[in-house]
């Protein structure tokens, strides 16, 4: 049955859009494939306020058997009692559970410290993978999520930690010291991440309605009250927006309408420099004093700012740095 879902998947194509010339994730995004929320056994809907994150690997070694194929694996419904929030392979992260809601991947219980206070990672260890790079991308994710949540190194544990079982196998086997060592690595001395996260989601008319900073992102372009809910009236306007720019006027901000929508033109240091609104958009982000003019400081901010996103540090605000500046 696995097997199956697993081949299936492997034919869904495959984005490589993040991937430096090295094979590693340059823009740690999290893609989101969230469980239905009709699929009750396994997101039970259940208020989660995170104190712990718990680290588990997914024991299945068939090929294909990645971080987009256990997040469709969830989806789908999966047969087993058993659930988590993220799946993390080398080149992606896959959400299935946000972050405020219970999962069941602890083997405790339903009432159980992990079950109920753990934000729970799964990494692969599929042997067509790289399980190095997986782990190393998990270390990011979850000191992304520490600094998130506050959560410290010391609540960073182990599935093994609440139910004794022999999870996360491998990483147990080889140290799972050195494995809080790459955690920490990810880190600069001031407990910042070093790879910050750019989340992009899928945003669509839902009962109960869509919110964050990245509607806000959206109903500033389409000239809607910003408050940051996605409600009848913004997705009208963002039906508005996609017929003008010849797209499917499906009202759902998908790939191709987040590009119309984080559409700017590039800035960088010219001579006389660039000026206008959007870098005051920039300056704000990158704490610059807020005049309009790209200027040298502004540049020096802005190379401080993509490094902390792991993009590549040349002072211009292209495609990849936009993003991260209205979304990240
Ligand atoms: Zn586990």
């Amino acid at each position: 049955m696995q097997g199956y879902i697993f081949y299936f998947m492997i034919s869904l194509y495959y984005d490589n859009s993040i991937l430096s010339k090295r094979g590693e994730i340059v823009l740690l995004e999290i893609k989101q494939k969230l469980i239905p929320r009709s699929l009750t056994g396994t997101r039970p809907g259940l208020y989660l306020n995170p104190s712990y994150i718990t680290v588990h690997e997914t024991d299945n070694t068939e090929k294909g058997a990645d971080a987009r194929a256990h997040a469709n694996l969830q989806a789908l419904g999966n047969s087993r009692k058993a659930s988590w929030h993220y799946t993390v392979d080398e080149v992606e992260i896959w959400q299935s559970i946000p972050d405020n809601e219970v999962s069941w991947a602890c083997g405790d219980g339903r009432n159980g410290t992990g079950n109920r206070k753990s934000i729970s990672v799964e990494i692969c260890v599929n042997s067509d993978g790289d399980f190095e790079k997986a782990k190393h991308n998990a270390a990011k994710l979850i000191s992304f999520l520490m600094k998130k949540h506050g959560i410290s190194i010391s609540n960073v544990v182990q599935h093994h930690h609440w139910s004794g079982k022999n999870c996360p196998r491998n990483i147990r086997k080889s140290g799972w010291q050195a494995f809080l060592n790459l955690v920490i690595s990810c880190s600069d001395s001031s407990g910042i991440p070093i790879a910050n996260t750019v989340n992009k989601r899928t945003v669509k008319l839902t009962k109960p309605y869509m919110h964050g900073n990245d509607i806000k992102v959206i109903q500033k372009v389409v000239g809607a009250e910003v408050d940051g809910i996605f409600g009848p009236k913004t997705m009208n306007l963002v039906t508005k927006l996609q017929k003008a720019h010849g797209l499917s006027t499906d009202g759902i901000v998908g790939e191709k309408t987040w590009k119309v929508i984080l559409k700017r033109r590039t800035l960088k240091l010219t001579n006389p420099p660039m000026t206008g609104e959007d870098v005051k958009e920039v300056q704000k982000k990158v704490h610059a004093p807020i005049d309009g003019i790209y200027d040298a400081k502004t540049m020096n901010l802005v190379t401080k700012f993509q490094k902390s996103y792991g993009l590549s540090t040349d002072g211009i605000v292209g495609e990849k740095t936009w993003e991260a500046i209205l979304l990240g």
